[in-house]
């Protein structure tokens, strides 16, 4: 060994100091005030807080203050609070295991106090006086005993005041606050019972209201129409609030997802509820709502992840199919229509950019102040979206069938829909592909071909599975001309094409012949239908799952089969839909997600034209 290597050897090991300890922690930790905020909020809760209010300057840059009425510290407690892995909630080992309060690790205010000047103020309910704690990067400047109300009050200046790389790494201000406010929206799912507060640079921007159950609650904040999902199997229980699949949007904040009341990041509960959203959705789009999982402490790990985001569960292919099977159950009955104001949201989303879209929510979310709320109710009380769901529980057959265990219990009461297309009231057809219908003080739309497209689409993936699809011999058979890798395509899938109804053969090199094809379209767009197939839907066959191709081409054979726009439509083929509408599963959406009918009430119409009632 050269003597460089010698003099370049590191330093003899030291323990860090846990000031140093505390500021890398804090990098991992608290990354940005959002992530300062969650910690706050948790330790609030776990106090027992019922009101909580936020204050926040310059996106928190400049300061955070969590005002709560928890439990208090005791002075003695103030100061320990701050020490690293220095907590109340966890005792031994053991209790890692069961752990149902938020924080656990210790860690949270000795990191924040290391980066930034704290002053907190926390009295118990036996204490005179409150403590007041002032700390600044770590160093503990003064401790007083002074007059304050039950409760905790933590103020956050100056995050990263002295650690100028950390600081330079933070977005701007409306970005930050933007976060935090999503998160707060989210995280309020999760106790109904808390009122939370948000205020930026002291205007009001959040104010959720307490509510006694998750399903009010989450009705308040989401503010759209939506389905309850309820179900429980064996022990896991199942809740959430899911909106029309033609809400789904490009981004997974979209979806709220909370494990025994804490909000996370799962990709498995992400994948269960798309694929419980059944064939309603594209494969980038995310649901818009919140499902919430409650299952045994011992059945979850959430000690995986130093946010706590993340969790592991012992049998994660249960939990998968109770909640794909509960939200599957849930959406089949989602044949209630839009209202034209979330439709709004519809064109709106598909026309503008990402942020956009998420500032949506935030709109949504201001009107979920109880002011606003009574307010409209007063107005109309048949207004309102979120209505819908309650004025319909009326009796409709639920599914009965538990296609996954028959000993899993399904407890799904709540979505009973007595919407009936058949009730409503034909007025005729417009821009050639709508029909325009009245029932009870409301106007409704219904898109012809994405209605028609819906109930082929049913009877097609039926027929298929049930492997019923009837098929017809073609007089004279069909040729068509695909190329070398067309042909070739084909016929490495020509099993696929024969469950379909379809019978094709070589014919040389580059054409096919057909001789036979499913009943259920008219032969001569044969032609065009397999070169779509072959160009599109076998294409992806390499990558895509088998499933996926037999959904692409039952939605193409069921667009191929079903009514055009232009096509003029009599009053008994309207009925006829309508009939079969009642009967079809998914009814409100078309097999690619778009909204089947939409409805618009007297008020709305109304205010088109100014008059208010
Ligand atoms: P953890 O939450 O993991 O225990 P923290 O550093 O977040 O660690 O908090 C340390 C301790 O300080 C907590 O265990 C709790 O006893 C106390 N504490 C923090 N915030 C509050 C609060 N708002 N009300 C009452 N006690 C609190
Ligand atoms: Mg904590």
């Amino acid at each position: 060994m050269s003597n460089l290597a010698i003099n370049n050897a590191p330093n003899k090991i030291r323990l860090l100091p846990d000031l140093v300890i505390n500021k890398i922690a804090a990098g991992e930790v608290i990354e940005r005030p959002a992530a300062v905020i969650r910690e706050l909020v948790d330790n609030s809760v776990d106090a027992g807080a019922k009101d909580i209010a936020l204050y926040i300057i310059e996106g928190g840059k400049q300061l955070i203050r969590v005002v709560d009425d928890g439990c208090g510290m005791s002075p003695e407690d103030a100061l320990l609070a701050f020490e690293r892995h220095a907590t109340s909630k966890l005792q031994n080992v053991n209790d890692l295991e069961s752990i149902s309060t938020k924080g656990f690790r210790g860690e949270a205010l000795a990191s924040i106090a290391a980066v930034a000047k704290v002053r907190l103020k926390t009295k118990t309910l036996d204490q005179a006086l409150a403590t007041e704690v002032r700390i600044e990067g770590g160093k503990l400047i003064k401790v007083e005993q002074v007059s304050g109300n039950l409760g905790t009050e933590i103020e956050i200046l100056n995050l990263f005041f002295n650690t100028p790389a950390r600081k330079k790494f933070l977005k701007a201000e409306s970005t930050e606050e933007k976060k935090i406010k999503q998160w707060l929206a989210s995280y309020a799912y999760a106790h109904p019972q808390i009122r939370f507060r948000l205020f930026c640079d002291s205007r009001e921007s959040l104010n959720i209201s307490p509510k006694s159950d998750f399903f009010e609650r989450a009705r308040l904040i989401l503010k759209q129409p939506a389905m309850e999902v309820k179900a429980e199997f064996d022990r896991i229980k199942i809740q959430g609030l899911l909106t029309h699949p033609s809400m789904a949007q490009a981004q997974s904040s979209s979806l709220t997802i909370l494990v025994n009341h804490r909000l996370v990041q799962d990709r498995m509960i992400l994948r269960a509820v798309k694929e419980g959203y059944d064939s309603t959705l594209k494969s980038f789009e995310i649901p818009y709502g919140v499902i919430s999982i409650e299952l045994p402490a011992d059945q979850v790990d959430v000690n995986v992840h130093p946010q706590k985001s993340e969790v592991r569960f012992v049998a994660s292919q249960s939990v998968f199919v109770a909640v794909r099977q509960a939200v599957l159950l849930a959406i089949k009955n989602f044949k209630s229509p839009q209202n034209s104001q979330s439709s709004d949201f519809v064109s709106q989303k598909q026309y503008q950019n990402v942020a956009v879209q998420s500032s949506n929510n935030f709109l949504n979310l201001r009107e979920a102040a109880p002011a606003f709320q009574n307010k409209s109710e007063n107005m109309s009380p048949s207004f309102g979206q979120n209505h819908t769901a309650n004025q319909r529980q009326v009796a409709l057959p639920v599914a009965t069938s538990n296609p996954i265990n028959s000993s899993a219990e399904i407890t799904n009461q709540s979505n009973k829909f007595a919407f009936h297309y058949t009730d409503l009231n034909y007025i005729g057809q417009v821009l050639t592909c709508y029909l325009v219908f009245e029932h009870e003080f409301k106007m409704y739309i219904i898109d012809m071909h994405a209605a028609h497209e819906r109930v082929n689409y049913n009877l097609i993936r039926k027929s298929f599975e049930n492997k019923n699809l009837t098929q017809q011999a073609l007089i004279i058979p069909i040729t068509i001309e695909l190329g070398y890798e067309g042909v070739d395509r084909c016929l490495k899938s020509i099993e696929i094409f024969n469950q379909f109804g379809f019978e094709i053969e070589a014919f040389g090199e580059t054409t096919l012949i057909i001789r036979q094809v499913p009943s259920i379209i008219t032969p001569s767009i044969a032609n065009q239908l397999i070169k779509e197939i072959a160009a599109n839907d076998l294409e992806h066959s390499q990558s895509g799952k088998f499933v996926e191709i037999i959904d692409h081409i039952c939605a193409r054979l069921a667009c191929h089969a079903s009514m055009r726009s232009g096509k003029v439509i009599n009053r008994a083929e309207v009925q006829a839909l309508l009939a079969q509408l009642d009967e079809t599963e998914l009814a409100g959406a078309c097999p690619h997600g778009r909204p089947v009918i939409v409805e618009f009430n007297a008020t709305q119409i109304e205010n088109w034209f100014g008059r208010d009632r």
